[in-house]
């Protein structure tokens, strides 16, 4: 890694010791506010929150990638211009992708984001031998590329191929998203953006563009708009068989 990208690194730590809370409002029908309810800057995160996302697999128009878009312009993978040039098709970086799923009896299609669920019970947790692969008390699942040595357990570990290696030397990096050659990185829930009582820019861009598909919020307050949209309407987990009671969840499936 080089200095630039080291002291944004430090940084990012830096983030990562703040926190806040957010909810939605409703301001007008279909319209929906991403309001936050702040905290001290300095303080931890704590878990008295869980951050998540809810996912209207009714409302995620086919063909849309906002989501993606927004999440590469965010942190800085995936873009035409980058210096990620030499990596193959399948070694390129995957924060989040739209998965198109087909009903083999009825028909049906669906369209949906795809990132880290940000499991509670996160197997990439569980085999990273160094620890780089943690989950903070608010529930949302990083990797500390200070100590993170690349042997990518994690991704094997991950039943939702949520993770990617940085296989290349990487140059223009944005300060809120540092990346290096030889680390595992996936989906920080825009943890930079959750610490400054803002939104995911997924979230952000997909109701920017009215399509209003995604929610993020506290799952542990009963009054934030993704609670209610669960309380309300459901919400299921993707392989909830595995029992990791992931973050991410979606209706409509
Ligand atoms: S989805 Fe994969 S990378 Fe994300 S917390 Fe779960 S196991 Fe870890
Ligand atoms: S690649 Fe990094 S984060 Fe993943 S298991 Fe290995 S050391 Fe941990």
């Amino acid at each position: 890694m080089t200095n630039k990208t080291y002291n944004a690194d430090l940084s990012r730590r830096h983030f990562f010791s703040k926190a806040a809370a957010a909810a939605g409002m409703a301001v007008a029908p279909g319209v929906f506010l991403r309001q936050v309810h702040a905290r001290p800057a300095e303080q931890a995160a704590t878990s008295e929150q869980r951050w998540g996302i809810l996912i209207d697999t009714n409302k995620c128009a086919k063909g849309c990638d906002s989501c993606v878009t927004a999440c590469m312009d965010e942190n800085g993978w995936g873009r035409a211009d980058a210096s990620e040039d030499k990596s193959g098709p399948h070694q390129k970086a995957q924060w989040i992708r739209k998965v198109t799923i087909k009903d083999k009896q009825t028909g049906h299609v669906q369209s949906l984001p795809l990132m880290c669920q940000h499991c509670e019970n996160p197997p990439c947790v569980d085999v990273c031998p160094t620890g780089a692969s943690m989950k903070r008390a608010d529930g949302i699942v990083l990797v500390d590329k200070h100590i993170c040595i690349g042997c990518r357990y994690c991704m094997m570990a991950c039943p939702y191929k949520a993770r990617s290696f940085v296989h290349e030397d990487l140059e223009d990096q944005k300060v809120v998203a540092p990346r290096g050659k030889g680390t595992v990185e996936s989906c920080t829930m825009c943890v930079h953006r959750v610490d400054k009582d803002g939104t995911p820019a997924c979230v952000e861009a997909c109701n920017a563009d009215n399509h209003n598909a995604m929610y993020f919020g506290d799952l542990k307050d009963p009054n934030s708009e993704i609670s209610r949209q669960l309380k309300d309407y459901g919400g299921e987990q993707l392989r909830a068989d595995l029992g990791l009671n992931t973050g991410v969840r979606y209706q409509g499936l």
